[in-house]
């Protein structure tokens, strides 16, 4: 058997945990929840890196609480389930995002926008104090099991690339929500704003609905690889003032400081600044009122992952159509180094955690 529960039910789980803001990655044991009726138990096989797990165990967005596990793009195989649980059975393979629970009853659940629920009873999939099981703080996907409620798993088909699929529920679905909230389609002109582990999603997704995409990048590494995707315009911030093109749509996923206002100057009358990008909150950009009023006729907002339909949804598009992130898998020693280069600018696109053999 590939897991172990323990006499009060708890399963044993083995991770990679940050103790404090600045530490190394180091081996962590711990317990998860007991699997309730509802719950299935997910043998990790493949965790992404997001930059929202940098972001978090080096508490860019607050202090975090320590040991910090991260991990919100997960895949893996399901090796028990609750004796409720009627979505899923064990050898399936699922995928879990960046919630694992949320109130049910609310108009934003019922909605399927579990991400917004409205009495605050979203459970991040780490880094959150998950009320239904005593307050306790959840850990996240660098480690070897996950037990999740069925209605947050995403069912994922026995021969998709799981080394693929993992991204997806993060990556993937933050950057499917607001081009389909944009309704971009044909002849759409859509420019994506850094060209990371969002932006490559982001890009491959606007060009399947049909759009032209355009990428702004801080430099020109990546001018070839996004060229071979099909994108028809690559910039850098440097050169801003200087573009004539104008778009529908610009989605922005920056994770650090930038000049949110030059965007809007590149946005058609009528066109729409979509941000998903959350860079650390003491080099936090803002955009003032006076930029809105007088470049006025373009619309701003922010998007938050997406809800569990949507998410389902968008893996079946992928899949579908074959849109995959571009992946390099690394082993669980090499986080550390995963997270600097993520950092430093020297990174390419995805990381992804081997899991396969942590048992
Ligand atoms: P990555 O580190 O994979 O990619 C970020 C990219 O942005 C890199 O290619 C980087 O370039 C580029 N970049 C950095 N600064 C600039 C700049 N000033 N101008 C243009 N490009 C720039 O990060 P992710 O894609 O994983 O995440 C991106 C952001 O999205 C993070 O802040 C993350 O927290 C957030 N996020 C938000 C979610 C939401 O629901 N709203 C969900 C998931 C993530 P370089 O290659 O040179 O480093
Ligand atoms: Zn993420």
């Amino acid at each position: 058997m590939s897991y172990k529960i323990l006499e009060n039910g708890r399963v044993q789980s083995k991770g990679f945990a940050m103790l404090s803001k600045d530490a190394k990655f180091t081996p962590f044991d711990f317990t998860r929840h007991a699997l309730g009726q509802k719950d299935i138990l997910i043998k990790i096989l493949y965790a992404g890196i997001c930059h929202s797990d940098i972001h978090t165990a080096r508490s860019e967005w607050g202090e975090a609480t320590y040991p910090c596990v991260p991990g919100h793009e997960i895949a893996g195989e399901v090796v028990a389930v609750g004796e409720k649980v009627s979505q899923f059975k064990v050898g399936d393979y699922a995928g879990v995002g960046c919630m694992v629970n949320s109130c049910g009853e609310c108009e934003a659940c019922k909605q399927s926008q579990e991400q917004f629920c409205q009495r605050g009873q979203t459970i991040f999939t780490y880094n959150s104090k998950d009320i239904f099981h005593g307050g306790e703080n959840t850990y996240g996907g660098y480690s070897n099991n996950i037990v999740v409620s069925e209605n947050f798993a995403i069912k994922v088909p026995q021969n998709a690339p799981l080394e693929k699929v993992a991204p997806l529920l993060c990556a993937g679905i933050t950057t499917y929500s607001p081009l389909k909230f944009s309704k971009v389609k044909e002849g759409f002109k859509v420019g994506v704003a850094g060209f990371g582990g969002l932006g490559v999603m982001a890009v491959k997704y606007a060009l399947k609905m049909g759009a032209s995409v355009s990428v702004f990048a801080r430099n020109e590494k990546k001018k070839e690889e996004a060229l071979k995707m099909g994108v028809t315009g690559f910039y850098t911030s440097t050169n801003m003032a200087d573009i004539a093109e104008r778009f529908d749509l610009i989605l922005s996923t920056i994770p650090t400081f930038y000049d949110v206002s030059a965007y809007l100057d590149l946005l058609k009358f009528g066109g729409e600044f979509a941000i998903v990008g959350l860079p650390p909150h003491d080099t936090m950009p803002s955009l003032s009122v006076k930029d809105l009023v007088y470049k006025a006729g373009k619309k701003v907002y922010g998007s938050l992952i997406g809800g569990i339909k949507e998410t389902q949804e968008m893996m079946d598009f992928s899949l579908k159509h074959a849109i995959y992130p571009e992946t390099e898998l690394i082993k669980p020693s090499q986080i550390d180094e995963a997270y600097e280069k993520l950092t430093n600018g020297t990174a390419k696109f995805r990381y992804v955690i081997d899991m396969r053999n942590l048992e």
